[in-house]
């Protein structure tokens, strides 16, 4: 999408540009019956969003979930009642935006003012097409060119989101509005009322939260772009969290929107450490953001102690707000300076084992997105956690949130997402691996797809593709991600990650995704870290190259520490074999696929791959580590220029060629 792109030269200027005008109309999500109850936990009055007023922020709680007992009652209630609470929401959101022109043409002719949720809901999901994001991308670019008419929505747009594009290959826009901020607001209050049930933690503590906000642009419309933790960061419910926990991030604002990622980096551990008798918790969106953060921890320490020591800040430190507001918190301290160097030689000797609860003694538990892409990062997590709880952060995307963990004791292996019905309206196209039964089925990517199916329909045990209907005006827009069913909570489907939809890997008949890619790299890490004590698998990404003939996979590892070429070689062939899809090991058995190629990068590959990726718009809070670099040329060639071993498989060598 072509963007006027005039970076802004000091974000801190333009960050409280939101539109925070924008009034959600006030909303009754439920029937009579059940209004009694509910209606005193949901957020009628104010007219501030669609939820529980305790997760709105429009009342204050001692308790340290920010609303505790009484969010976790409403949404019981909320959960209870899934398939109702969706139908009218979806009736809020067309009666919201009915006359946008992208409804128009669907819904034009109906008087759907006047008509009953229910029958509304049978209209919509027959008339209305099943979509994508490009299906909305000549409205989004017309938004973003200044066009106020109504397109998407009824209430102009004034705020764009950008998706992290390391997923998909490239970023979306997606429009942003006040309420993006508060289902915002109300899944982290939700989440910390579950975990404080498990984990509480103590009220005016600190929250060392590695958190970044991108660089924002503005449109040649003038609308503000920018990642949508971004935006969320500089909103008014970001501070709302903050009071309601009672519990603060470690570093300022200065810190978290300084724009450059490294500095802050340094920063948020230096107010870490200065801060680390009081931390309570350590965080980021994604888990990469906390390995990330403390891979430059065991290179930085001496010089962080170093300032803690003498009160000073680091030359790496250029910005100058940035330089002043954390010179106004920190003071001279030699005795935890002192303290904290000892730890960290002591830390050192044993590979920073157990790094977090050496340095962080009140800390009760991790918490950040674990799941999915971020799973290969929970080993090395683990490592430095040593036996403090890792508790797995909430599913949902720039488009819309979709499921809170309500289950903050489970491994990160097992947890599930329980769908909260109140953010959009949520639809499920039932996905099938193979031909089963008789369906009339189109086929997509890998799978074989079903008809949409409300939320109320869903089975547990069957896998889904997620469309969206949104109060930011994506109507019936696939996600692109893969959820299972497993099982129920109330009413309200419970959903495990599985991965994103689209193919990662093909060459001709194979077809891999992100996860089949993932499980392989699991199997050859394992007999790696197996057979060569200090080393370890830092990151990987992988490629389908059909320059030549045949076409093979290309694995590339960063490893730290050493390995036996011999080993390298095993752990290649060991992938190659364990690629479960029944085409790719007919086409290996009859070489219509060549062996498969692990590529060995240097130290520090995988950080320059980031660089381009935040030099690009990327924010290191939502990035992920892109699984294949397929449409990325750059990408491609910073994997070649640090290649500095090739091994081959040998699996397959003795296959007959039919
Ligand atoms: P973005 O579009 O940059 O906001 O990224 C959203 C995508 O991140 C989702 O569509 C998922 O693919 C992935 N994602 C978000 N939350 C989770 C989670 N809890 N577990 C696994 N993947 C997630």
């Amino acid at each position: 999408m072509a963007l006027t792109t005039e970076k802004k030269k000091n974000p801190m200027d333009e960050e409280k540009n939101i539109d925070t005008t924008e009034n959600p109309e006030p909303m009754s999500l439920m029937t009579q019956r059940q209004a009694t109850l509910i209606e005193q936990k949901m957020n009628n009055g104010n007219g501030h969003g669609h939820g529980c007023a305790a997760m709105n922020g429009s009342r204050t709680n001692n308790n340290s979930s920010g609303g505790g007992d009484d969010v976790i009652e409403w949404f019981e209630q909320v959960s209870k009642n899934g398939g109702s609470v969706q139908t009218e929401i979806l009736s809020q959101i067309l009666k919201q935006n009915h006359g946008a022109e992208y409804l128009k043409k669907w819904l034009g002719y109906h008087n759907i003012q006047e008509m009953d949720s229910s029958a509304l809901e049978s209209l919509f999901t027959s008339v209305v097409p099943i979509s994508s994001h490009e299906d909305f991308e000549p409205f989004i670019q017309r938004i973003a060119d200044g066009d106020t008419n109504p397109l998407l929505t009824q209430q102009p747009i004034t705020t764009l989101s950008l998706s992290s594009g390391t997923t998909e290959g490239r970023q979306k826009l997606v429009p942003f509005t006040r309420h993006s901020a508060q289902t915002t607001l109300q899944i982290f209050t939700l989440a910390a009322a579950y975990r404080s049930r498990v984990y509480p933690i103590k009220e005016g503590g600190k929250i060392l939260e590695f958190i970044y906000s991108s660089n924002k642009f503005k449109t040649k419309g003038d609308l503000t772009v920018g990642t949508a933790t971004t935006h969320y960061y500089a909103s008014e419910e970001f501070k709302i969290k903050q009071q309601q926990a009672k519990s603060f991030t470690c570093s300022p604002d200065e810190v978290i929107f300084g724009g450059d990622y490294k500095q802050s980096t340094y920063c948020h551990l230096l107010l870490g450490l200065f801060f680390s008798d009081q931390v309570e918790f350590i965080t980021s969106a994604f888990v990469y953001g906390i390995i990330q953060a403390f891979r430059s921890f065991q290179e930085l320490w001496c010089e962080i102690c170093e300032d803690i020591r003498v009160g000073s800040l680091s030359s790496r430190i250029k910005s100058p707000k940035m330089r002043k507001a954390v010179l106004e918190i920190i003071s001279p301290n030699p005795i935890l300076a002192s303290k904290l160097e000892n730890i960290c030689k002591e830390l050192e000797l044993v590979d920073w084992f157990g790094l977090i609860p050496k340095i962080w003694p009140n800390a009760k538990y991790v918490y950040s997105i674990m799941t999915g892409s971020m799973l290969p990062y929970v080993t090395k997590l683990r490592h430095y956690a040593n036996g403090l709880p890792l508790v797995s952060a909430d599913y949902g995307s720039t488009e819309s949130w979709i499921g809170v963990n309500v289950d903050p004791s489970l491994p990160p292996e097992e947890v599930t997402f329980t769908v909260v019905p109140t953010f959009s309206y949520f639809e499920f196209i039932p996905l099938y691996r193979h031909m089963q039964g008789d369906y009339k089925s189109i086929v997509a990517d890998d799978f074989i797809e079903d008809k949409p199916i409300p939320l109320s329909q869903v089975k547990a045990g069957q896998e889904y593709e997620i469309v969206l209907t949104t109060f930011t005006g994506l109507y019936r827009c696939r996600l692109g991600d893969v959820v299972e069913v497993v099982g129920f909570y109330n009413g309200t489907p419970k959903l495990s990650f599985v991965c994103r939809k689209k193919l990662i890997l093909t060459v001709n008949i194979d077809k891999n995704t992100e996860k089949d890619l993932q499980l392989v790299v699991e199997k050859g890490s394992q007999l790696f870290l197996n057979g060569s004590k200090k080393a370890e698998l830092v990151d990987f990404t992988s490629y389908a190259d059909v320059s030549i003939e045949p076409g093979h996979y290309v694995i590339y590892w960063e490893i730290d520490g050493y390995a036996e070429d011999g080993l390298l070689e095993a752990c290649c062939t060991e992938m190659d074999a364990s690629f479960a899809d029944h085409g790719y090991v007919v086409s290996r058995k009859t070489n219509s696929i060549g062996p498969l190629e692990l590529c060995i990068v240097e130290r520090g590959t995988f950080k320059k791959i980031l660089d381009y990726f935040i030099a690009n718009g990327a924010a290191l809070s939502q990035f992920k580590t892109p699984r294949c670099t397929s449409s990325n040329h750059v990408m491609l060639n910073i994997l070649s220029a640090c290649t500095l071993k090739k091994f081959h498989s040998t699996a397959y060598n003795n296959s007959s060629t039919h």
